[in-house]
């Protein structure tokens, strides 16, 4: 999903940048890397209420002078306002409507963007009132009479502003199918557990050539989902001997997450979590992949009211850093708990993809900060986050736009990181996170 753009337009001197400063969420300029706009114009990203999009400044538009580089600058608006789902035409209160505006108005009005008039310099709301509406005569509708400078008049800009954005896809799209890896080391359950998904779904199960010749995926689906088992073929191959059957599956494991969405990661109870199993997890948290922790055999394990308790620290300190994961105890062959499998694998799926809006990471962010501030270098300098924003989804990415990244040590970047943790949960999936400094 690229953001919706807004083009910033006007002749020079009207007071374009100071408003797209004063739009934008931080004060240095950022370099954007959403797919789709072009690289030579400055975006800056900006927020309103929930909504989340990219201001532009195009530079003072000019139509009657032909000097050299005028008419480039022309270029760069016609362009910006080509890819922009609306526009801010910048006006001056205090000199009045003039023969350039006139001009730009009539070129705006034959464009099919909706332009919003914003009459900027007026300090004064009374008096504002009264420069604006000096401006109905460039037929662009309303006049918003306002001050770049000391922001009054802006809310109600924007709050007309983000009626002309297209709806945020806020809710995932549903995906056409979950794509589901089963991994694990030889012997812990794998096809028996492959077994009983594919048996106790009434639905129909299919067996549908992954992508390379030997390869096989099965297709599940339950309540209207789709759930695609990657490399069935694999799973139910018997132990090769001539490779050695660790270092084939392991292979062919790699290969089953990187084409995932979701990873069962089958854990034998009655072993443990062994080496191997670590060597997955890492793995999975590599690609970036939503994982549920499947432990195994829960019926060969004497218990009492400590064992799960035990279990679960146990996965929590061999695997620590897939905390994230929800545990699931289950046993393939009776059929304990094979149920809820699904269920887990769509929370983590839906984590995967979630997009969280600027505007709730920046309060994350605020409130992270309110509790303990940055730490201050021996140097004496102090680390400045300027604020966050959700760069990518499969896993969830953010971006921490910040003074320096050298000032961030280790222990703060935890701390952060794990607020993001415990406000958004985002349950079974890694997050990434990004610090970046001013370019
Ligand atoms: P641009 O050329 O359209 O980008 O205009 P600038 O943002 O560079 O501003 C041009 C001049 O107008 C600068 O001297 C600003 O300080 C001034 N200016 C910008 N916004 C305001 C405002 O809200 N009120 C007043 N009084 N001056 C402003
Ligand atoms: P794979 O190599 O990971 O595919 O493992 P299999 O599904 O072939 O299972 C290996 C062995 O573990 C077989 O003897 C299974 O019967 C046994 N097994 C699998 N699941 C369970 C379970 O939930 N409980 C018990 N007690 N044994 C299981």
């Amino acid at each position: 999903m690229s953001l919706p753009i807004v083009a910033v337009i006007g002749r020079p001197n009207v007071g374009k940048s100071t408003l797209v400063n004063r739009l934008a969420i931080s004060r240095n300029a950022i370099v954007h890397d959403e797919p789709g706009i072009t690289r030579d114009r400055t975006y800056q990203p900006a927020f309103w209420q929930d909504r989340d999009f990219l201001v532009v400044d195009t530079g003072g538009l000019v139509f009657d002078d032909d000097t050299e580089f005028l008419p480039l600058i022309r270029e760069q608006a016609i362009a910006a306002l080509q890819e922009a789902q609306a526009a801010i035409f910048v006006v001056d209160g205090q000199t009045g409507p003039s023969p350039a505006d006139e001009e730009i108005a009539q070129w705006l009005r034959q464009q099919s963007v909706p332009v919003l008039l914003a009459v900027n310099k007026c300090e004064s709301p009374e008096q504002g009132l009264i420069q604006g509406a000096q401006f109905w005569e460039l037929n662009l509708g309303e006049p918003y009479p306002l001050s770049a400078i000391h922001g009054n008049g802006t809310g109600e800009l924007l709050d007309q502003l983000i009626t002309h954005l297209p709806p945020q896809e806020d809710l995932p799209e549903t995906p056409p199918e979950t794509k589901v890896a089963i991994v694990g080391r030889p012997n812990v359950g794998k096809s028996t557990l492959l077994n009983a998904l594919t048996g106790e779904s009434r639905a129909i199960v299919s067996p549908i050539s992954g992508t390379t010749r030997d390869t096989i995926d099965m297709v599940v689906e339950r309540n209207g989902t789709t759930y695609r088992l990657i490399d069935t073929a694999g799973i139910r191959k018997k132990k090769n001997v001539e490779y050695g059957a660790e270092f084939f599956s392991i292979n062919r494991a790699f290969k089953a997450i990187r084409r995932s969405d979701v990873v069962l990661l089958v854990i034998d109870a009655v072993d443990g979590v062994t080496e191997q199993d670590q060597k997955l997890a890492n793995r999975i948290m590599e690609e970036g992949r939503a994982a549920v922790i499947i432990v195994n055999k829960w019926d060969a394990i004497e218990k009492d009211s400590y064992t799960i308790y035990d279990y679960e620290q146990q996965v929590r300190d061999r695997l620590y850093f897939c905390d994230w994961a929800e545990t699931l105890f289950i046993s393939a062959m009776t059929g304990q708990r094979v149920e809820r499998i699904l269920e887990l694998v769509d929370r983590a799926a839906e984590s995967h993809q979630r997009r969280v809006t600027t505007s709730v990471i920046n309060e994350v962010l605020e409130d992270a900060l309110k509790r303990h501030s940055p730490p201050t270098t021996r140097q004496g300098k102090q680390g400045k986050i300027y604020y966050g924003t959700q760069v990518s989804t499969q896993p969830p990415a953010i971006a921490l736009f910040v003074n320096d990244p050298k000032r961030f040590n280790e222990n703060y970047r935890r701390y952060i990181e794990k607020q993001f943790r415990q406000q958004l949960a985002f349950p079974g999936t890694p997050i990434r996170f990004f610090w970046r400094g001013k370019k």
